[in-house]
């Protein structure tokens, strides 16, 4: 458990370990923000929930994902103070910052890759 929810957090529930067991398989290991923004695969051991448990967010597995511990952190952090998503990467090439895609679509998407192989 991850010191950052678990204040917010109830991982002993029997989905939760259900359903982080598929996550992680389905994620292959690797934070799903890094691979999608920056095309980096980043070791992550964290399961984070994307809509937070305070905030209403389910264990279901539509809405969770693997994050490195950059991008948990970071989310946790914005989180705590009442704010949402994660502080964008610069992209050095342009200058800009990355945008976020809608991360919901991405695990779904992901969730539809994994159960139809
Ligand atoms: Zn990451």
């Amino acid at each position: 458990m991850s010191k950052w929810d678990a204040a917010t957090s109830d991982h002993s529930s029997p989905e939760y370990k259900r359903n982080r067991a598929i996550v992680r398989n389905r994620d292959e290991g690797f934070c799903v923000r890094c691979r999608v923004l920056l095309s980096i695969l980043t070791p992550a051991k964290d399961c984070d929930h994307y809509t937070a448990q305070a905030h209403g967010g389910t264990h279901s597995l539509d809405n969770l994902w693997m994050l490195c511990k950059r991008c948990h952190t970071d989310k946790t952090v914005r989180e705590s103070k009442g704010g949402a998503g994660f502080t964008p990467f610069l992209d050095y090439t342009s200058g800009y910052y990355i945008k976020e895609p809608d991360w919901l679509e991405v695990i779904a998407e992901r969730n539809s890759a994994y159960f139809a192989r």
